[in-house]
Formats: C-alpha cells, sequence, structure tokens
C-alpha cells in the first residue's frame, strides 16, 4: 500500500491561511490503513485547524468527506457537491490522490495535508516499511524477492557495497538488503544467481509520465 505521514501541523495552518472556508477530504484507502488519513484523522485535523484559527483571532469553517479512494474518478467524483461554494480543500490523500481531487475541484486549490513516503508492507501494528519504488523494471525474480532498489540505500543492483558489515547497512538502520538477499537465495538454493550481473537497469522505465493502458484488455468480451 502506499504510505503516508501528517505534514506538520504548522505547515498545514499556514498552507490554509488565505482561506475562510474548506472541505477537508479523507481517503478510505492506503491513507486510512496507514492512520493518516481516514474519517478519524480529518475530524481530528479539522477541530486543530479551527482551534488554531480561533486562537488567531479569526475563524475558519470546515466540512468534512472522506471518499472511498482519492484517487479514482467515480469516488472523488463525488466531491464537486461537497466543495460547492467552499475557497479550498484540503486532501488527506496520496499524492496521487491529492493531484485527482484537484483535478475534479479544478479550479479551487487544493492543498496536501500529507507527505506521501512509500509503497511499502505492515512490518507489525502502526509500523510500515518501504518495499517497492516503483521503478517499472522489476528486478525481484533474481532477488530472492527482496527489492535492492527500494531497500538498499544506494539502490545498487550488483551488491553488497563495502559498507556492509554484520548484516547492516552503513546508511540508515536497516539490514543490508544485498545480505538479505544472499541469505534468501542461499536459503532457496539459489546462490548462482547471485554470482549473475544483473545489467544495467532501464532508469526510463522511472521516468514519469508513466501510465498503465490496460484499456485493451479490460474491453475484451
Ligand atoms: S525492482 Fe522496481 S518494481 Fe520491483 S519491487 Fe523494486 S522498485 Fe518495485
Ligand atoms: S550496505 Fe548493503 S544495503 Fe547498505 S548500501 Fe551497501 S549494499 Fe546497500
Amino acid at each position: 500500500m502506499i504510505a503516508a505521514e501528517l505534514k506538520p501541523f504548522k505547515e498545514i495552518n499556514e498552507s490554509l491561511l488565505p482561506f475562510e472556508r474548506v472541505l477537508v477530504v479523507g481517503c478510505g484507502t492506503c491513507t486510512t490503513v496507514c492512520l493518516t488519513g481516514g474519517e478519524r484523522q480529518v475530524e481530528l485535523l479539522a477541530t486543530a485547524l479551527r482551534l488554531a484559527r480561533k486562537v488567531e483571532g479569526s475563524s475558519l469553517q470546515t466540512k468534512e468527506a472522506t471518499v472511498q479512494r482519492q484517487c479514482e474518478p467515480e469516488f472523488a467524483g463525488v466531491l464537486k457537491e461537497a466543495a460547492g461554494g467552499l475557497d479550498a480543500a484540503l486532501s488527506l490523500g496520496c499524492g496521487a490522490g491529492v493531484q485527482l481531487v484537484s483535478d475534479v475541484l479544478a479550479p479551487l486549490p487544493v492543498l496536501p495535508a500529507l507527505n506521501t513516503s512509500n509503497i511499502g508492507v505492515a512490518k507489525e501494528h502502526a509500523l510500515w516499511e518501504e518495499r517497492c519504488a516503483a521503478c517499472g523494471d522489476c528486478v525481484l525474480g533474481g532477488t530472492a524477492g527482496i527489492c535492492p532498489v527500494a531497500r538498499c540505500a544506494k539502490g545498487i543492483l550488483n551488491g553488497p557495497c563495502g559498507g556492509t558489515n554484520d548484516g547492516r547497512c552503513e546508511i540508515g538502520d536497516a539490514p543490508c538488503a544485498w545480505t538479505l538477499i544472499y541469505e534468501r537465495l542461499e536459503a532457496q538454493g539459489r546462490l548462482d544467481d547471485f554470482k549473475r550481473i544483473a545489467p544495467p537497469k532501464d532508469f526510463a522505465a522511472a521516468t514519469g509520465p508513466r501510465k498503465l493502458d490496460l484499456r485493451e484488455v479490460a474491453d475484451e468480451p
């Protein structure tokens, strides 16, 4: 899923200063699951923003709406009516959600309340770790299902580098991805894959704007 975290409150508050009536929009999918953009977070943030404005000596009116997915027009479309007569919207969706809501509500300004951080997995309760950088040219088949692009600090495709130490990466506080790859390939009896030199990666596949066009498949009977 896509993981995103709340921006600093001061930044959100300041971004809304030019506006008096704001639609605060939650997303019922990824950001709900990662506890930053669901109905409850919308309610809490809207309340905090109104209070902050009051303390500043003025007022902010908020309206709240949470759609199932901000990144799909059939869900985001219902926001048009909700935004009627308002000055701006504040989105608690990921970056894709903010952009689709901006398209749907244009020319209404739509501000982001979250910083989208990664495509990740739930590691334990309320902890998500990045697993994929959406590079568009997946190499997991040769790396035992462990992504060196997202999980190696240097994103190297033929590792490990000289900085690996006792299974830890020299950068940050994470296991060395290439040690993990080695260990899993060994457990799978596939160490020959480890010796194979990966060719230069096609980073053009990660160059935006990208599209996933499945219209022909979708139209098949
Ligand atoms: S190799 Fe690319 S597509 Fe595959 S998991 Fe890693 S970042 Fe994602
Ligand atoms: S120590 Fe491992 S994870 Fe860290 S940069 Fe080097 S190869 Fe990548």
